[in-house]
């Protein structure tokens, strides 16, 4: 690997929020677990809360009606700008299903927000929704 390469890594700030048992913990963990580079020459800090992953589970609706509480809660501790994603996490139990893809975009397009299904079992779509907020940020830093 590149030992002699100048690189800077860049610590943004990125909450996970939404109903207790929809998997954030486990979200968390499998993007750590993949996703740990200990060589970095130096870091750039952004200050406060940046980025939020906001969840819910896909087979428990009353986890997706509370996510227009978490917004009003992320909204009132931080930065309107903060760049969010809404996740249906728990893709996997498809039986269990009790909210549909549909639904969960149309939410994210009135509230301007990035959607994605995830499942933290299986490892879907964890890292692309981690990453799709961390590239925007760094494109808005950029
Ligand atoms: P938190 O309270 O939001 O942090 O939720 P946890 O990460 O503790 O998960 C709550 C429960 O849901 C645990 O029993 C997990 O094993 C389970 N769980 C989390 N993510 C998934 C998933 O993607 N699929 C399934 N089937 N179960 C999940």
């Amino acid at each position: 690997f590149a030992e002699e390469q100048q690189t800077e890594d860049y610590l943004f700030k990125i909450v996970l929020i939404g109903d207790s048992s929809v998997g954030k913990s486990n979200l968390l963990a499998r993007f750590a677990r993949n996703e740990f580079y200990p060589n970095s020459k130096s870091t750039i800090g952004v200050e406060g809360v940046v980025g939020a992953l906001i969840v819910y589970d896909i087979s428990r609706r009353q986890t997706f009606d509370s996510i227009g509480r978490w917004l009003n809660e992320l909204h009132s501790h931080s930065d309107m700008n903060v760049v969010t994603i809404l996740i249906g996490n728990k893709s996997d139990l498809k039986d269990a299903r009790e909210v549909s893809t549909t639904e969960g975009k149309a939410l994210a397009e009135a509230q301007n927000l990035f959607f994605m299904e995830t499942s933290a079992l299986d490892s879907t779509n964890v890292n692309a929704a981690f990453q799709t907020v961390v590239k925007e940020i760094y494109n808005i830093l950029s």
